[in-house]
């Protein structure tokens, strides 16, 4: 069955078991009628209650101020590279400042470059830097999913904030008001795929004067409770079973003590082990995607085929960096973890 694999994959990723044949019984009945969360209209009391009930639970755990709204949306947070260029610098004199930290920090400067005016400054080279005051806005990625780097502080500055929290997003306390606008793909701590979150302030949505298309306008989600068209209904809905988990379990704070112990004792037993070596700088390694490599790179698909046959999956690095990415996001008992440096003692007492 399922359980007995340890899934380390990066996104779409693993959800609790709990919460899987919650949303399976969903597919076959779940309102009222006997119908399927497949077959219901959106427009039904039931998933207007289902929307604002998932909208209350982002609220909860993330502790979104009031002056904010929560909006439910799809094409990814990939989508959310254009998106934010096009509401936010389109137009405007002001240039845009993107911090790069990876792979998909540089795909949001990439779209952005087609809207306006850019600046970037190189995460990977220097945590010290400043902001111009005149930028339009600061857009920074928390978690780099790709390179298994995470920022764990934020600068203070006047300029907005946009951060893209894709791949840590309900695994730590943060401070929503610091940020003008926070997105997120669903697909890796909130649910399934097929759902983006943004959380945005609205002094700052209501800052865009030009014209928009209704479907690249925020303001048109939030003036719609976001249900302006038919939402990802299936997707909202387990991402509601998965923020129902999470609440349940303690919120936030809690999962963010459990992620920190599950990631310490991975890094341990890679710096421990002389077989394996971390990929990122100490001070920036993420507790959400573990990147190492064996040192001698030989070995590296004997590695692979050892933790297969052990049902340790999903391990496999992003093919720009190698190696490995072990995720551990909220959902990954701590036993998994066991599991995967258990394989890397085993696998390196068997070399030797
Ligand atoms: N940003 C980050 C930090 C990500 O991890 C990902 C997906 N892995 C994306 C953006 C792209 O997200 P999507 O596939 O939902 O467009």
């Amino acid at each position: 069955s399922k359980t007995s694999k340890h899934n380390f994959g990066a996104g779409p990723c693993i959800l609790p078991q709990t919460v899987l044949k919650q949303a399976a019984d969903a597919v076959e009945h779940w309102d009222k009628a006997g119908l399927s969360i497949l077959e219901i209209s959106h427009r039904s009391p039931e998933f207007e209650a289902v929307i604002r009930n998932t909208e209350a639970l982002v609220r909860e755990l993330l502790d979104v101020p009031e002056d904010y709204s929560v909006l439910f949306l799809q094409g990814g947070a990939s989508l959310q590279f254009c998106m934010v260029p096009m509401n936010f610098s389109q137009g405007s004199p002001k240039t845009a400042v993107y911090l790069d930290g990876g792979y998909f920090g540089q795909k949001a400067i990439k779209e952005a470059k087609l809207f306006g005016k850019v600046e970037t400054i190189d995460w990977k080279q220097s945590k010290t830097y400043t902001i111009p005051g005149s930028a339009a806005y600061f857009h920074c990625t928390s978690n780099n999913t790709i390179e298994g780097t995470e920022m764990f502080s934020f600068p203070e500055t006047p300029v907005p904030v946009i951060c893209d929290m894709s791949s840590d997003i309900f695994s730590r306390k943060i401070d929503v008001s610091r940020f003008a606008l926070i997105y997120a793909g669903a697909q890796k701590n909130m649910g399934p795929a097929g759902m983006t979150l943004v959380i945005a302030k609205n002094t700052f949505l209501d800052s865009v004067k030009h014209p928009l298309p209704s479907m690249l306008d925020y303001r048109v989600y939030r003036d719609n409770g976001s249900l302006y068209n038919t939402p990802p209904v299936f997707a909202i809905y387990t991402a509601m079973l998965n923020l129902q988990w999470l609440k349940k379990k303690g919120g936030v704070n809690l999962i963010a003590r459990e992620n920190l112990c599950k990631a310490q004792a991975l890094y341990d037993e890679i710096d421990r082990n002389p077989l394996f070596e971390g990929l990122a700088p100490a001070a920036d390694r993420s507790l959400m995607n573990v990147t190492f490599k064996i040192r001698n790179e030989a070995l590296e698909p004997h590695f692979l085929d050892f933790a297969a046959r052990r049902g340790l999956v999903g391990i496999r690095g992003y093919r720009t960096v190698g190696g490995f990415r072990a995720s551990l996001y909220n959902a990954l008992p701590y036993e998994s973890v066991t599991a995967l440096v258990n394989a890397l003692r085993d696998f390196s007492n068997d070399q030797a």
